[in-house]
């Protein structure tokens, strides 16, 4: 058993970004209307993350750390409606079979709540606890006992930049949620959660790189684009500034990011690259999200379509303004 969830968390959690991220989708899957994540060391030492969503029942939370026990997939055809974040029932156990894990948490209706302290998979405590509504979850030592993993991590600067970078694209796509990030007790993001994605945008890239920015859309027989781009004034955006939004969830597509870099004029300006947050909307039968664990990466039918319909809506609203 531990066994078995050691290798699917060398799939899952490759890094403490890995686990922030899973962490944090679970958050919002619970319906929580604020996530304070606590890192210390870059998440090495520790990562918390605090949520004030639905609990999860007593009787209910062995089995969170249990593997595939809460998959939500019954059918094939289920793969293409997931209205939750969070599907395979993988991550809770890969986490706690590599880290110190400790679960708080507690239910609306639940008359008190349950602490769970699992560490290398195995539990160790199970007990009562006294918590308002929401789960509080703390991972120390992550891979404590893989010393290979360990070895593979890079710097603690690289390790906290790619926590910064997933945090920023679940704050993005997250607007109805106020998320916080620190790290050994600074303060490297704050979002308000009031539905703004202007204002999310300011928190992430700075004041005035959200002035710069503009509203662009369009759409085409299969797919709907809507986001904000930069003006070509603006000069400090690096490639990793461009978040899409696939129905709502966060992706990575290196041919759709170089659509907007096109259409953005980057071949005018070398070196020279947008901040864009782009939502595309599209019949969900048209992307199979399945095809990566941690889903970041998926497969799009008609994707050169949706390329060039990037380009042209990025292009046409930037020449708009430069009229
Ligand atoms: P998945 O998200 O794929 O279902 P996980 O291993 O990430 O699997 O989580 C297992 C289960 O634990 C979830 O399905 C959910 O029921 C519960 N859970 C985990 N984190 C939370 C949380 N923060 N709030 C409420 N329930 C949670
Ligand atoms: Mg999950």
């Amino acid at each position: 058993e531990v066994l078995a969830d050691q290798i699917a968390a060398g799939e899952v959690v490759e890094r403490p970004a890995s686990v922030v991220k899973e962490l944090v989708e679970n958050a919002i899957d619970a319906k929580s209307t604020q996530i304070d994540i606590v890192v210390e060391e870059a998440g090495l030492k520790r990562i918390q993350v605090i949520d004030n969503g639905e609990g999860i029942p007593a009787e209910d939370v062995e089995l969170a750390f249990k593997r595939h026990s809460t998959s939500k997939i019954t059918s094939r055809e289920d793969l293409f409606r997931i209205k939750t974040l969070g599907f395979r029932g993988e991550a809770l156990p890969s986490i706690a079979s590599v880290a110190d894990v400790y679960l708080e948490t507690s239910t609306e209706t639940d008359v008190s709540g349950t602490l769970l302290h699992v560490k290398g998979g195995e539990q160790l405590e199970k007990k009562t606890s006294v918590r308002p509504r929401g789960t509080e979850i703390t991972v120390a030592d992550l891979f404590y006992n893989t010393p290979a993993r360990l070895k593979y991590l890079k710097s603690l600067q690289t390790e906290l930049a790619a926590i910064s970078d997933i945090v920023n694209r679940l704050a993005l796509s997250h607007n109805d949620i106020a998320i916080s990030l620190s790290n050994n007790g600074h303060t490297l993001l704050q979002t308000v959660g009031n539905n703004d994605l202007q204002q999310t945008i300011s928190a992430i890239y700075g004041v005035k790189n959200a002035r710069q920015m503009v509203a662009f859309n369009g759409k085409d027989l299969d797919f709907k684009v809507a986001g904000y781009v930069s003006l070509p004034k603006l000069t400090r955006a690096t490639k990793s500034y461009i978040s899409l939004l696939l129905n709502g969830r966060y992706i990575k597509n290196f041919q759709l990011s170089n659509a907007i870099i096109k259409g953005y004029g980057s071949k005018l300006m070398v070196g020279r690259y947008p901040v864009a947050v782009v939502n595309i909307t599209l019949d969900p039968l048209l992307v199979d999200v399945n095809v990566h664990p941690t889903k970041q990466q998926v497969r799009i039918s008609k994707e050169d379509q949706l390329a060039q319909l990037l380009t042209k809506c990025v292009y046409d609203r930037i020449a708009q303004e430069n009229l």
